[in-house]
């Protein structure tokens, strides 16, 4: 292994020893060749046990505690006001500091109560302004009738501008939305934390605090994605004046306190593998949702979730809260992501909260954008190493409905998701010079070509061929 150590880049200590571990499987290099081949080099093809490194997704790949494994074992099946569901909303109300809670099966079907809780008539067309899309956030607003256009500050389109706080509302593209459809036909403002599409990119706090300022001078409601709200809290704490001597739980609860509630995906920093929930302030909209999750998910104390799920995530977002583990989690992703650039690999910066982007358009910059480059890029990572990556450029983005040619984003990126607690800062390493080695002779890497195209979300299943 080259000396990718030499500068000053230093791996974080971690705050928990292994108490268990899976074996995994390192292919060799002509079985890796076989399988991406067999998968039509789409590594959503491969089989998890051709996988050595799984950087796929950080959805629901956590490791849980020993805290959170005893947890399990006090789940209580109780139909009706399980103790579970008490300590989850004891933990949520200390956490995130909300007066009340809904659990629901995930994060899309706390999106769904949402959606259908405050946006009415169906029949009138409704805007709900966001901080850049999320896939599934963006389709409950749509199936209620309405459309979610984008309000975050241009900074958060440049992979090379570092701005701290890339993920922040711009606070006039959201005043104009406002003035332009009218107060009437905005139902929520939806504010996403440590933006996921945009790469895990913070929000401020002052930022959160002049959104309620401008929302309340129209008397808008405020809902946020709090999804990754613990990863952003960390970012507020290291970068924003007057928070660096406040506890993350501190952060949190003037972060939620400029809502009026949350929709959460428990899968990501809650730090367990299934579960979601919404919280508000807001009576009415707890009022609403409560009845509703009866209809879609389940009584309101349990909401689709088992008691020990519940109770694995009563525990999971205290941990995930916690000032040392997100010290660690943060600088785990930041120590691959210096790794890269330190030996001149192109990436999206500043390196964000749950994953580092490569920049395929910089790692070749000579392949036209119809051999795909992303897609080759992540089919070379496994073909070299056994780390599965995820392609984010022109093959998610698909066709134009009207045209039907390809669209070609601005952005071609390869998405390396850190699972939390789960792969250690050596496997980092093996990344890190996994990816170097394709750097140093991506001269010699040729593009691919698309023999199956899918109608739909071509990417999960679209195979290629090597030119
Ligand atoms: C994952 C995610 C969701 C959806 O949650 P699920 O638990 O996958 O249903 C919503 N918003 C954001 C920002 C997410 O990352």
């Amino acid at each position: 292994m080259k000396d990718i150590k030499k500068t000053k880049t230093k791996a974080p200590v971690e705050p928990f020893k292994i108490k268990m571990v899976e074996i995994v499987n390192l292919p060799n290099q002509e079985q890796r060749t076989k399988a991406i081949e067999k998968a039509g080099y789409n590594t959503f093809l491969l089989n998890s046990d051709e996988v050595y490194i799984d950087l796929l997704t950080d959805s629901g790949t956590s490791a849980m505690s020993d805290n959170q494994w005893a947890g399990l074992m006090l789940g209580d099946e109780a139909y009706a006001g399980s103790k579970n569901f008490y300590n989850l909303e004891k933990s949520i109300q200390d956490v995130l500091g909300y007066k009340y809670v809904v659990p629901t099966h995930q994060g899309r079907g706390a999106e769904h109560l949402i959606s259908a809780v405050l946006i009415e008539p169906k029949k009138n067309l409704v805007v709900v302004p966001r901080n850049m899309y999320f896939t599934t956030s963006k389709i409950h607003v749509e199936i209620q009738g309405g459309v979610m256009p984008d309000v975050i500050i241009d900074e958060a389109h440049d992979p090379e501008n570092e701005h701290p706080f890339k993920g922040n509302v711009d606070l006039k593209k959201l005043k104009d939305v406002i003035e332009k459809v009218g107060a009437k036909k905005i139902p929520y403002v939806n504010v996403e934390m440590n933006v996921n599409m945009a790469g895990g990119q913070p929000v401020s706090m002052e930022n959160l605090r002049q959104v309620r300022e401008l929302c309340d001078s129209y008397n808008l409601k405020v809902v946020f994605d709090a999804t990754r709200s613990s990863e952003n809290a960390y970012f507020i704490q290291e970068r924003e004046e007057g928070y660096s001597n406040k506890s993350i739980k501190e952060i949190l609860n003037e972060m939620m306190s400029y809502s009026d509630a949350c929709i959460y995906s428990a899968k990501k920093d809650g730090l367990v593998n299934i579960g979601g929930f919404l919280a508000a302030n807001d009576e009415e909209i707890y009022e609403k949702a409560r009845n509703l999750v009866v209809v879609y998910e389940g009584l309101h104390t349990y909401g689709g979730m088992a008691g020990r799920d519940m109770e694995a995530l009563a525990r999971g977002l205290r941990e995930g809260a916690d000032d040392r583990y997100l010290e660690y989690r943060i600088k785990q992703v930041r120590y691959l992501g210096e790794m890269l650039t330190n030996y001149g690999v192109p990436i999206v910066k500043p390196i964000g909260g749950h994953g580092v982007f490569l920049d395929a358009l910089k790692f070749f910059p000579e392949m036209p954008r119809d051999q795909w480059p992303s897609q080759t890029l992540a089919a070379s990572i496994y073909e070299e190493s056994a780390i599965r990556t995820m392609e984010r450029g022109a093959v998610s983005k698909g066709r134009d409905h009207k045209t039907g040619e390809n669209i070609f984003p601005k952005l071609e990126l390869v998405r390396i998701t850190i699972p939390r607690r789960v792969y250690t800062n050596t496997q980092m390493e093996y990344v890190a010079d996994s990816i170097i080695k394709i750097f140093e002779k991506r001269e010699q890497i040729k593009g691919l070509k698309m023999v199956y195209e899918p109608e739909d979300l071509r990417f999960f299943q679209a195979k290629f061929e090597k030119i």
